[in-house]
């Protein structure tokens, strides 16, 4: 008996033992564990960052891969879009390209994402999809803005106070006398906007300021056409079509002035076209005419339009 007590005395001490023993195997084991779990988690808190940002570039490769898809499309489109003007069939809009990007705040190439970005934020400012993609629609909300910048119908009567500038301002030296009037505000704005064309196209100029006899770019083509004289152009010219030669002019108000950018100076094929906005003196137009206050009618690149009351909009 005395044995048997103190061998279960023994095996409970050794049943104590083991167990705690165990207690303190458990414990380790989830010390460990912990400690583990505290090491990942602070790995996990240090990698967070990189992972959101993964998930972000994720995103952004996701909406980029969008306005890659609608590049391609602009890529396209650029040179076969169908659309109508002045009662023609147009193609493409590559001829836009410098007015479209000024309107829409980039320089980006137009076959570019960050191109159809802009696009797609211009589309939503005019209650368009942002699609990016430059189709028929968003070149029409183009060419309405560009259209509501020009005169307006009530001021192509008025012929205000013209006055007659020296032959040196003008693309042919040879112009007939009674064909160099303009009306006096747009001559003088003319006049500060040549100054500063001079200075950032370094155009060659005169003693007094003005563009120099060996100077082609940025003088002016035409400036005042009086009704008959408007007439008289549309007599020679029948099939000239009412882009080219309309009966109601902006000319007719002294304020609208052809401008020499390049190429013929007022052929409206596109061939000449896309010659005449590749110009140094037509892209300076587009960027800096506005400042000037003359506004551009946008299918003829030579064509600008002095509306003060629009200045600094
Ligand atoms: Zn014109």
């Amino acid at each position: 008996m005395r044995f048997a007590s103190h061998f279960f005395a023994l095996m409970k001490q050794r049943l104590i033992l083991s167990s705690a023993a165990i207690s303190v195997l458990i414990c380790l084991v989830a010390y460990l564990a912990l400690v583990d779990l505290d090491i990942y988690a602070q790995r996990a808190i240090s990698s967070a960052p990189a992972a959101k940002q993964s998930v972000s570039v994720i995103k952004n490769d996701d909406q980029y891969a969008r306005y890659v898809g609608a590049a391609l499309q602009n890529k396209r489109l650029r040179s076969s879009l169908q659309w109508s003007f002045g009662g023609k069939t147009q193609t493409g809009w590559d001829i836009y390209v410098p007015l479209i990007s000024y309107a829409i705040g980039t320089d980006s190439d137009p076959d570019s994402a960050d191109f159809a970005v802009a696009i797609s934020k211009w589309q939503r400012r005019s209650g368009l999809d942002g699609t990016g993609v430059l189709d028929q629609a968003t070149l029409e909300s183009f060419t309405k803005y560009w259209q509501s910048r020009r005169l307006g119908r009530g001021s192509l009567v008025a012929t205000d106070s013209l006055l007659a500038a020296p032959i040196n301002d003008f693309f042919d030296a040879t112009r007939s006398p009674d064909l160099l009037q303009l009306e006096a505000e747009t001559y003088a704005a003319y006049q500060r906007m040549i100054a500063a064309a001079a200075k950032d196209l370094q155009l060659k100029i005169n003693s007094s300021g003005g563009l120099s006899a060996n100077e082609k770019f940025l003088k002016i083509i035409s400036a005042y056409r009086s009704p008959a004289y408007q007439e008289s152009l549309r007599k020679k010219e029948p099939n000239a079509g009412r882009t080219a030669l309309a009966t109601n002019s902006p000319h007719s108000t002294g304020h609208a002035l052809d401008i020499y950018v390049g190429g013929e100076p007022v052929k409206t094929e596109d061939s000449n076209r896309v010659l005449q906005v590749q110009t140094p003196a037509y892209k300076w137009l587009v960027k800096n005419a506005q400042r000037f206050g003359f506004y551009p009618y946008f299918y003829e690149p030579w064509h600008w339009e002095y509306v003060p009351q629009k200045v600094n909009n």
